[in-house]
């Protein structure tokens, strides 16, 4: 599968022809749950929390996230925090928010097996390549294009990018729209990673012809993903086809 789009894009380069791989971020390039067990942990570790909330802070000691989490409802049942108190859960809920949206975390998160050395392939092989995500610029802007670097991700003229210009905008949308125009340049074939289902569905209703792949990490439940896609769980090369 991957191997087989490094061979088509180098096809493409060899023949003189455009071709653009997009990859979203958050649970499709980037392991998030280390951000979000940080930012469980730095609640608990609050001297204001620890006070307010005794109980729940020496359960939440204990968290782990899991690759599967989505938000923090299932990490925060497994030590036991089953929702009953409402003050510690908005607390939370808050502070959640508050700090996985925004630029200080994004250090935690971990790149996917082999995403970093598809990226680079990728790039090798001639393609642009563009990062798409839901993140908006205002508050995880900066911290996004530092952290793409520091990992090694490439980021330049052919390389870029694509933030949300602002955070009321609806993923699904911005994307697809994004789609559209990339879809004006020129490209031979145009590549799409992503996991929220939510997304590839909308997309392939306006640009079918995007060739669009599922990864498998977690997503919203808000839709099942395209039965059809291919699915991958990591970027790791040369793996035996299930
Ligand atoms: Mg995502």
């Amino acid at each position: 599968m991957l191997e087989q789009i490094l061979v088509s894009i180098q096809d493409l380069t060899r023949k003189g022809q455009k071709s653009l791989v997009v990859f979203d971020l958050d649970s499709t390039l980037f392991d998030v749950s280390p951000r979000l067990e940080r930012i469980l942990l730095d609640f608990a570790a609050a001297p204001l929390n620890q006070k307010l909330f005794p109980e729940q802070v020496t359960l939440l000691k204990n968290i782990k996230t899991l690759r599967s989490d989505w938000g923090i409802k299932g990490a925060l049942e497994r030590v036991g925090l089953d929702g009953h108190h409402v003050e510690f859960q908005e607390a939370i809920k808050d502070y959640w928010q508050k700090s996985f949206f925004s630029n200080h975390y994004l250090q935690f998160d971990n790149p996917y097996e082999g995403a970093l050395e598809f990226v680079n392939s990728v790039e090798s092989a001639g393609a642009e390549i563009a990062y798409l995500t839901g993140r908006d610029v205002e508050r995880m802007g900066v911290g996004s294009e530092e952290i793409m670097r520091r990992w090694g991700f490439p980021l330049n003229d052919k390389a870029s990018l694509v933030l949300k210009p602002h955070r009321s905008m609806d993923d699904a949308q911005f994307k697809t729209d994004w789609f559209i125009e990339a879809d004006k340049k020129g490209y031979s074939k145009i590549y799409f990673f992503e996991n929220e289902p939510v997304n590839l569905h909308h997309l392939s209703q306006f640009c079918p012809h995007v060739e669009m792949i599922f990864f498998e990490s977690t997503h919203a439940g808000k839709a099942e993903p395209p039965e059809a896609l291919p699915r991958i769980m990591n970027f790791l090369l040369n793996q035996k086809e299930s």
